[in-house]
């Protein structure tokens, strides 16, 4: 649900990652595959990392991956997250192989575990922005 007073920090779009974020307002996770590699790669770059080629397509993924590691924050860096300690942020590594920094959604903090199956969620948090959360699946 859109909070009308989202005060948290927001992603600055770009002409390079505007894909991105326009995939997940439609609930769809994108990232760049290369054409000439297959190499899938985040965050968003113009050139493949591996191959160095500048052909790519935004593909939709699976969505589904696990927790590589994972940090709960109990003080608050910023007066917005007051309310929200102690949270939780995690590396999910995709099946497809990038890692996202993100927070694990619908799973106590203490029941977090490395190598926990993950599936995306899309928390629309302005009318501009949706974040991609994770909460376990099986
Ligand atoms: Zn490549």
């Amino acid at each position: 649900m859109a909070e009308p007073s989202y005060q948290k920090p927001l992603p600055a779009v770009t002409s390079l990652n505007q894909p991105f974020w326009e995939a997940l307002r439609r609930r769809e996770l994108r990232l760049q595959r290369c054409t000439r590699c297959s190499r899938v790669w985040f965050p968003p770059s113009p050139l493949c990392p591996r191959c160095w080629s500048r052909e790519y397509a935004w593909e939709r993924l699976s969505g589904r991956g696990r927790v590589n590691s994972w940090v709960v924050f109990h003080q608050a860096y910023f007066k917005s997250y007051e309310n929200d300690v102690p949270y939780n942020v995690a590396e999910v590594e995709l099946a497809e192989g990038p890692r996202l920094l993100t927070n694990l959604v619908e799973v106590a903090n203490d029941q977090i575990r490395a190598g926990m199956a993950v599936e995306v969620v899309f928390d629309d948090v302005t009318p501009e922005i949706t974040l991609a959360k994770f909460r376990p699946c099986a």
